[in-house]
């Protein structure tokens, strides 16, 4: 593949490691993460000096894209035309060829926006067009939530998921599912949640990459290298999230984006040793940090959430609306696991808490990342026992209800309920129950 955009065709399907359901759009990857090449900086040093290899910039968990009619592609560039800032490594595809993540500075994507609009102008006014590009994002991304409202968040059980969800605009933040975003905790939701947007200092600079990040940082870009890859821009190219553009991808690009984003936030909001504050140098080409005075390394932090499809004897299928989110959205139910508690146990422990339901039968579906910023939603299908009577939460849940598949298509075709994309697992587990493609906006 020589140039950048090229993906598509010549890539291999994914290999398939699935729970009893999968299908899940961030759960694909075609490429090997070569986990054993992280500590070997000549082999790093090697491979992002080849021009054949490829990089994947981020500016605030967005990345470029080249938006076509029904299907989407990640630009990708080689190494010298990437921006300064912190590297990893994302892995390599069966041709050899490796792929790198950077996390470029605030509005590095932006001219690309404007050329997309208007092809002409290019090149020029990239400090216009950067900042812009720059103000946008920090929402956008994940605050925009436009993931968040995905889905995944547990949002809704998971206390503090409501921040996912919580900016996640309404559209697709379904958010229940949504714990992802902040997964971090129930309540976390706020802080870390920004991470992606908040370049700030720490974040993607350069520097923090610390020594071994990666190979060397190539020299300072020139401005003519930045502007050659800049002048990629065109119509139907844009920055945007995983929330947007994961649907759309290939597997490859599904799983680049999404590894590289996982990274990303966790690059952007843990820049700190938790055991003194000091400053943590990045290791492992990208994938921990080690704190220079104490000498103790740390890895990218993950946050499990549950999400569960529960269903009643008559095989009704249980969904809510978050308080946080608009009116007519609806998913399934979800939150975070707690310390010291199994994932059906957080199944059980949520849906009794959120809706007075008790369940059994609690059976894993399948689980896909949702770095939004970095949770990883485990998905469940359970039947409600006991009592049916719905006695909702007034904290987290606004309401829910008992739908049949025939009260479920109503419903949607006459826009009552609006469910989460595609890009989320709740999707996924409800249109599994459904049987068939779910009908409907999102
Ligand atoms: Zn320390």
């Amino acid at each position: 593949m020589s140039a950048a955009q090229s993906t598509g065709a010549d890539t291999p399907d994914a290999q398939e490691y699935a729970g009893e359901l999968g299908g899940f759009v961030l759960a694909r990857s075609t490429l090997d993460r070569v986990s054993a090449r992280r500590g070997d900086t000549d082999w790093l040093a090697a491979a992002w000096a080849d021009s054949g290899t490829r990089v994947l910039v981020l500016d605030n968990a967005r990345a470029l894209v080249r938006f076509g009619d029904k299907e989407a592609e990640l630009i990708l560039v080689p190494t010298a035309e990437a921006p300064e800032g912190l590297r990893f490594l994302l892995g390599v595809d069966d041709a050899e060829v490796a792929y790198f993540g950077v996390m470029g500075p605030p509005g590095c994507l932006g001219s690309l926006t404007e050329d997309a609009e208007a092809p002409g102008q290019e090149g020029t006014e990239q400090e216009g067009t950067e900042q812009e590009a720059g103000e946008q994002e920090p929402g956008g991304l994940e605050a925009s939530a436009p993931e968040a409202a995905g889905e995944d968040a547990p949002g809704q059980g998971a206390a503090g998921q409501e921040a996912p969800e919580q900016e996640a605009p309404a559209q697709e933040a379904p958010a229940q599912e949504a714990p992802a975003q902040e997964a971090a905790g129930p309540e976390a939701p706020g802080p870390q949640t920004p991470g992606p947007e908040a370049p700030g200092p720490e974040a993607p600079g350069p520097e923090a990459a610390g020594p071994e990040a990666a190979p060397p940082a190539p020299a300072q870009q020139t401005v003519t290298e930045q502007a050659a890859w800049l002048a990629r821009a065109r119509p139907g190219l844009r920055p945007a999230g995983l929330r947007e553009a994961a649907a759309l991808l290939n597997d490859r690009d599904a799983g680049l984006f999404t590894h590289a984003v996982a990274l990303a936030n966790w690059h952007a909001t843990h820049t700190h040793c938790p055991r003194c504050g000091t400053p943590t140098v990045t290791v492992a080409a990208g994938h921990a940090q080690r704190c220079p005075a104490d000498g103790s390394e740390h890895f990218p932090r993950i946050d499990p959430a549950v999400i569960m499809l529960v269903t009643d004897p008559d095989d009704r299928c249980l969904l809510a609306r978050n308080r946080r989110w608009p009116e007519r959205r609806v998913s399934i139910l979800a939150g975070f696991v707690e310390p010291g508690e199994s994932a059906e146990q957080a199944v059980a422990r949520e849906v009794q808490e959120e809706t007075g339901i008790g369940v059994a039968r609690v059976r894993y579906a399948g689980s896909q990342p949702w770095p939004m910023p970095q949770s990883l939603m485990l998905g469940f299908r359970a039947a409600a026992s006991g009592d049916l009577e719905l006695r909702v939460d007034d904290d987290e849940i606004a309401e829910a209800h008992w739908y049949s598949r025939e009260e479920l298509r109503l419903a949607l075709a006459a826009q009552e309920v609006l469910l989460p994309p595609p890009v989320s697992i709740a999707h996924r587990l409800i249109q599994s129950w459904y049987g068939e493609e779910l009908p409907g906006v999102w």
